[in-house]
């Protein structure tokens, strides 16, 4: 079995698993299988391998994005990739948005919802643009990495490679040094994704099981709407877009897209799946290392489709539950602002509702709103975060096709990556001698 398939069914027994606790009774706070399996077994090995992921995250993105400078050598095309890829996660959040507020109003108007139950949300206040540019340059480069500060990380990262190039043959033996530690991170990927199928088995147990169905059920309109209004951007808007921007078979990308999706669902933070979706697009769609390692770790931060689905049904399901009247006008605030605020947070799970709370204040809804669809936000989150990620990995094919940086034969061939013994082999001698030709060409 290949290690999709395995985590697959991990995925169902877990749901399974978590759906008999929960409705058994069996996650009661003093239960046995409450404080021992679900708060204890599966708490543990859920967080111990989301905490290995995230261990992945910083030095991954620092050492790919190094050696995709050092393989692209040329800065001009640096610059085109940045821009490509920037425009594709705007132009795709605010499709996302529109899509979500025209369904939204379309349908929740239709049905009579709950009236509002209190449960307090503190705002926040949204980033000014002045912040959220200023931000990008860290003041305290070990500060930026100690934090996990993606932007900031990717800024510095770029810069050293330039700089790398710019010093020419000195750095050669250094450049190669990174080109090593760049294999060897992609090696640890592979090993923490060995013992995948048992985490995602846990922390699909331990969601079900404290979940349950009764909340959905309560609030179907807005789950479905939500819902439906992914569904439709996925497989429609972003197959779409994939299809008429760079001619890849969709069929063939949702093929090889789904261990990051599966991942996303699962810890819901794009940021956690960073190593999984960066591994997939180079891997097994071949995707150039040159452009992935940037546009991944990038759209991660600042590209949130998913979540902008969710902000646009929230606002018109509680406008229409405090029978507030946002017009045309108001809407389109709503869209700014959630674009605005994605660019600005991190891809963490619950960060989400964070952003909503932005958007509300900026157009005047009741926070109180929030509170109505809070207790259904957690599995809703998982589901947008793997829209998310898809979103990611689309742009990113899109832009490596236009820059020529993908390779069509390992796209195409289905079995590509999926090998997923841990080779324990020596490194890609062509990437290496791209790199240092690159590096001697700058003296
Ligand atoms: N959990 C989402 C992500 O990491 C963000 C959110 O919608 O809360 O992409």
């Amino acid at each position: 079995m290949s290690l999709t398939v395995k985590v697959l069914w991990a995925m169902l027994l877990g749901i399974i698993l978590g759906l008999i606790i929960n409705l058994t009774g069996m996650n009661s706070p003093e239960s046995f299988v409450n404080t021992y399996v679900v708060e204890g077994l599966f708490y543990l090995i859920g967080k111990m391998f989301i905490t290995a992921l995230k261990m992945l995250v910083v030095p991954l993105v620092f050492f790919s994005l190094i050696s995709g400078v050092l393989g692209i050598g040329d800065i001009r095309k640096l610059g085109s990739i940045g821009l490509k890829s920037f425009a594709l996660y705007i132009l795709t959040t605010a499709i996302a948005i529109a899509t979500a507020i025209g369904l939204a109003a379309l349908i929740i108007p239709l049905f009579s919802t709950p009236t509002a139950t209190a449960a307090s949300f503190t705002a926040k206040e949204a980033p000014a643009l002045s912040d959220v540019l200023i931000n990008i340059i860290p003041d305290n480069v070990i500060h930026a990495f100690a934090s996990g500060n993606m932007l900031q990380i990717i800024f510095f990262s770029i810069l050293l490679g330039i700089s790398l190039l710019m010093v020419g043959k000195k750095a050669q033996s250094l450049a190669e040094g990174i080109e090593v530690m760049n294999e060897a991170m992609m090696h640890m990927v592979n090993i923490i994704m060995s013992v995948a199928p048992y985490a995602v088995f846990a922390l699909l147990a331990k969601a079900v099981a404290e979940l349950g169905l009764d909340l959905l059920t309560q609030l179907a309109v807005y789950v479905i709407v939500v819902i439906a209004a992914l569904l439709l951007h996925l497989f429609g808007t972003l197959m779409l877009l994939l299809k008429l921007f760079s001619r890849l078979s969709p069929k063939v990308f949702l093929n090889k897209i789904r261990d990051a999706q599966i991942f996303a669902f699962s810890t819901a933070s794009s940021n956690a799946t960073i190593p999984v979706t960066l591994r997939s697009v180079t891997k097994r769609m071949g995707v150039d290392n040159s452009v992935a390692s940037f546009t991944i770790p990038f759209g991660a931060t600042i590209n949130m489709d998913g979540t902008a689905i969710m902000q646009g049904v929230a606002t018109v399901f509680v406008a229409h539950v405090y029978a507030v009247e946002l017009g045309l006008s108001g809407y389109l605030t709503v869209i700014l602002m959630s674009v605005l605020a994605s660019i600005g947070t991190a891809g963490v799970p619950g960060v989400g509702l964070i952003m909503l709370s932005m958007v509300f204040v900026q157009v005047g809804l009741p926070l109180e709103g929030i509170g109505l669809i809070l207790g259904v936000d957690r599995l809703l989150d998982m589901i947008r975060t793997s829209v998310n990620v898809t979103g990611d990995a689309v742009v990113t094919c899109i832009v490596a096709k236009s820059e020529e940086e993908i390779d069509l034969e390992t796209f195409a061939d289905l079995e590509a990556g999926s090998a997923e013994e841990l080779e324990i082999h020596s490194e890609d001698e062509e990437a290496l001698a791209q790199t240092v030709h690159n590096v001697e060409k700058n003296v």
